[in-house]
């Protein structure tokens, strides 16, 4: 089974000041088994970088743009992600494609872009309550799954985050039995795709908190999390970092 990966998606919070968090995250994360990954806004990248300087947090980007550079005013690409300390980037979280409209194709060729870069891509997927409530989840996540992966993309270059829309910043959660359904699924889909598909990383995202970490890292195909607010504090992704 591949190393275990706690993720962190600052999303648009954070700011210089808030690096001071790093010291004790850094401290969690020596204690723990598992690859911790911390994803602030663009800005922030190089100065958490250089906070880290050779502990064991990587940093990542939230999103890039798929040409290496060009007219693209407001955009930032993998390259330069990797140029300022990323190793990763979060592509296709359901905040861009709600708000920025990103499609499949989108993601798709920021992954590309992103495995040209070095990088390592987490691609999200997910269905709204609304498709749950209509038992399209499984067709949603196969279909956007599909649509999202590059080719060429490896367990080395590519994670995958299954983020249920409703349950992001809500405090709610699927079951165990759904987030295991929708794992094994993806699981299923990337071995018709993938040759390495058995050590892709498989994260859940959507309210993870230190109380409920232990149960959703020890379902079935969950290889990890991607967190958003409890990500922020040590004092909430440290205890996370040790249920992993
Ligand atoms: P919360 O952990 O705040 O629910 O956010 C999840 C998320 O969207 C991580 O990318």
């Amino acid at each position: 089974a591949p190393r275990k990966l706690a993720a962190g998606n600052w999303k648009m919070n954070g700011d210089l000041a808030a690096l001071a968090e790093i010291d004790a995250m850094l401290e969690a994360a020596a204690a723990s088994e598992c690859e911790v990954l911390l994803c602030p806004p663009a800005p922030l990248i190089q100065a958490m970088k250089a906070r880290i300087g050779e502990g064991s947090i990587a940093v990542g980007g939230q999103d890039c743009h798929a040409s290496v550079s060009g007219a693209h005013t407001g955009d930032v690409s993998a390259m330069l992600l990797r140029d300022v300390g990323a190793d990763y980037v979060i592509l296709g979280h359901s905040e861009r494609r709600a708000d920025h409209g990103e499609s499949d194709a989108d993601v798709a060729a920021k992954a590309v872009a992103t495995h040209e870069a070095g990088l390592t891509a987490i691609i999200c997927v997910g269905e709204t309550e609304a498709q749950r409530d209509s038992d399209e989840t499984l067709n949603v996540i196969a279909a956007q799954l599909a649509g999202s992966l590059p080719t060429g993309a490896t367990a080395a270059n590519t994670v995958i985050a299954y983020e249920p829309v409703w349950a992001i910043g809500t405090g709610r959660t699927p079951t165990t039995g759904q987030i295991a359904e929708v794992h094994a699924l993806m699981r299923d889909k990337l071995r018709g795709v993938i040759a390495d598909a058995d050590d892709v990383r498989l994260l859940y995202g959507g309210s993870v908190k230190p109380g409920n970490a232990t149960e959703i890292f020890a379902i079935a195909n969950v290889d990890g999390a991607l967190v958003g607010g409890a990500s922020l504090k040590a004092t909430d992704f440290g205890p996370i970092m040790a249920a992993l």
